[in-house]
């Protein structure tokens, strides 16, 4: 667990600050009031005794309960100052949120400075290829390929425009390889899943790849299997970062391969699970961004589950903030056990991350005790493989789980351009995991 002094006195000044103005002037936060114990008591004890910001409050307020009275959106919008933008969550929930591009900077320019190869490479205009879906940046077009021109903007380069890469050929992906020689970026953002089919196409034809000075991982959970895949054509180093468009970058992982809280840039409130459940190392995080202007968010449940590091301190010496040893990924990706424990996304990705052959996978968990396996492999022995992958998930799982194991050609993302590794098809509400005896925030 963090210690308390391990945050500046400007944290809990801003915490304070944004608490106070947004339950006296903002409608989204009205019905709170009753929850704040006041002010004379610590303000990590105030923000832990109100509830969380979820996606329906954001529906149901939008916009103007979340816009400080001094803001004139209509100006806003008119002056270009900021925009209104459309997401759609894993959990298929489409919320409408505003943006402020400078906020944003703000917040990517603090989160840089948890990693040494960012903060070095943030001294200039480094120029950054991405390889992303379309349908989360740049540029769609999967009936005709874009000329690299057309994929250009500012100082990136956006590598891909298929929505599915199912529609990658040959063809295109010599083309990303042969832009990245080309274009020669300092960094490499991308979807750990789309770069991991990239680098098993050009381990197979044994290509030599342009070799960035820093590889960022975003947009997806990087499962251990892409991860592998990607270091046997990339010797870069590597960093995940995270967070999401209401609260901007809220962790960086730092050259140490831990992460660091943006301190600078948001609050986060971490809430444990019941012990049966993964104890107290293992939670949700509430994220409260500081400092933008025109959109205020507070304790805004991201939807994903998280491991402190238990070790209290990171070697690169950075300690201002919570620092995790893991994202464990997103809520709406835990399945259960027969017994009825939580199992995270990390949890799963491990054991199948310890089956050799596999390319690509995603678990779906049908009933409570029913489990659906698709895996994409080139390996000869199917029927091995597929023995090897029932066993560890039934020792994961319970011995009476009933595993079906089926092989594809190939697993595309879902509708939000995402891959999907693992979900269940019942209702689970993260609430009910959480450990209500748990002990106050960041103490
Ligand atoms: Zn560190």
């Amino acid at each position: 667990m963090q210690k308390a002094d391990c945050f500046s006195p400007e944290y809990h000044e801003y915490s304070r600050n944004l608490l106070e103005t947004a339950l006296k002037d903002l409608s989204a936060y009205r019905s709170w009031r009753a929850f704040d114990p006041g002010d004379r008591h610590p303000v990590d004890a105030r923000y832990a005794a109100l509830p969380a910001l979820t996606k329906k409050d954001i529906r149901d307020h939008f916009p103007v309960g979340f816009v400080p009275p001094d803001r004139d959106i209509k100006r806003g919008l008119q002056s270009g100052e900021i925009e209104f933008v459309k997401t759609s969550g894993t959990s298929n929930v489409s919320v409408t949120n505003i943006w402020n591009q400078k906020w944003w900077d703000g917040s990517e320019r603090a989160s840089w400075r948890l990693n040494s190869h960012a903060i070095r490479l943030a001294k200039g205009t480094p120029l950054e290829a991405i390889l992303a879906n379309p349908l989360n940046v740049g540029f769609v077009s999967n009936d005709e390929d874009l000329p690299m021109e057309k994929r250009r903007l500012a100082r990136f380069l956006y590598l891909n425009e298929k929505s599915d890469p199912a529609l990658w050929t040959p063809a295109l992906m010599d083309r990303m390889s042969d832009e990245l020689a080309e274009f020669r970026p300092a960094i490499l953002e991308a979807n750990p899943s789309l770069l991991a089919k990239l680098c098993r196409y050009l381990a197979g034809c044994g290509k030599k790849v342009f070799q960035p000075d820093l590889i960022v991982f975003t947009y997806e959970y990087p499962s251990v299997l892409h991860d592998r895949q990607i270091r046997r054509v990339f010797a870069s180093p590597t960093a995940s970062s995270y967070g999401s468009t209401e609260t901007g970058y809220v962790f960086m992982q730092c050259e140490e391969g831990k992460f660091h809280q943006n301190s600078e840039s948001c609050r986060v409130d971490f809430q444990p699970l019941k012990p049966r459940h993964g104890g107290h190392g293992i939670g949700r995080i509430l994220v409260t961004p500081f400092d933008n202007p025109w959109y205020r968010i507070i304790r805004f449940d991201v939807g994903d589950l998280v491991r402190l590091d238990q070790g209290g301190a990171c070697p690169c010496g950075r300690n201002s903030g919570i620092i995790l040893s893991a994202i464990e990924g997103r809520m709406a990706a835990v399945t259960l056990t027969l017994t009825g424990r939580l199992v995270t996304l990390r949890e799963l990705d491990n054991v199948i991350g310890g089956i050799s052959g596999i390319d690509e996978y995603a678990l779906e968990q049908t009933e409570k005790d029913s489990y659906d396996l698709a895996i994409v492999s080139q390996v000869k022995d199917k029927k091995a493989l597929a023995g090897e992958a029932r066993a560890l998930l039934r020792r994961l799982y319970g011995d009476g789980a009933k595993i079906s194991v089926r092989y594809e050609d190939a697993i595309s993302p879902d509708s939000t351009g995402k891959y999907r590794l693992a979900k269940a098809d019942f209702p689970l509400n993260g609430e009910d995991f959480l450990d209500e005896n748990g002990l106050p925030e960041n103490q």
